[in-house]
């Protein structure tokens, strides 16, 4: 598959095993999500920009490079997104939190923008989207929509679980947004969960299932 990176690493695929079984409590999971976010970085920032600047060392001077974090922003997809945010800024302190909210129209079926709070200037900007799931492929598809009206500078989409339906329609709208996926699993079920997937990632994240 062009442009999906799954992060196949043991770290990666051992905390992954941990939130997918269903007795693990939400502290947990919650900390989990945190962490495995946090690994993915490695990988979704790899072609990030850096600046040099001059540092010391107790030896001599030397050329350092620090990650032009400012022109970052993290665009989590209510509600199950928020729980990605918190390991990616543990790295990349300077990055910014855009928030974009999408239900699905009971009738039509079509995801609908309920919220979008966007940081200023953001033609200036890369965007990574954050969403635990990729599941129908509906709600990134719409936040692609959405920020693209903002003519980013780029966009790349980091979810934990992804399936070949969510990837296939994304691609089908997006082709040139990378996709980076701890796990990519079967299919969907005739619900719209992933299988085997972890369940409600949102629920599992906040408590409320
Ligand atoms: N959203 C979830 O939280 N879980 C799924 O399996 C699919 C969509």
């Amino acid at each position: 598959m062009n442009n999906v990176h799954i992060m196949d690493h043991p770290l990666i695929r051992s905390k992954m095993t941990q939130i997918r079984r269903k007795e693990t409590p939400t502290k947990m999971f919650k900390e989990l999500v945190g962490e495995i976010s946090s690994l993915m970085c490695y990988e979704l920032t790899r072609d990030l920009e850096t600046e040099e600047f001059e540092i010391e060392t107790p030896i001599c001077k030397t050329t350092g490079y620090r990650i032009k974090g400012d022109d970052l922003v993290l665009v989590p997809i209510l509600r199950a997104g928020l729980g990605m945010v918190e390991g990616i800024q543990n790295l990349i302190p300077n990055a910014k939190t855009g928030h974009i909210g999408i239900y699905r129209d009971h009738d039509t079926l079509q995801p609908v923008e309920y919220l979008c709070k966007l940081p200023s200037q953001m033609e200036n900007r890369h965007v990574i989207v954050l969403d635990p799931m990729l599941a129908t492929g509906g709600s990134a598809v719409k936040a692609i929509e959405i920020l693209k009206s903002f003519n980013v500078k780029s966009i790349r989409l980091s979810c934990l679980v992804g399936c070949p339906e969510g990837v296939e329609l994304l691609h089908k709208n997006y082709p040139e947004v990378p996709v980076y996926l701890a796990a990519m699993d079967e299919r969907l079920n005739e619900n719209g969960y992933i299988v085997p997937g972890l369940g409600d990632a949102g629920d599992r994240l906040f408590g409320t299932q």
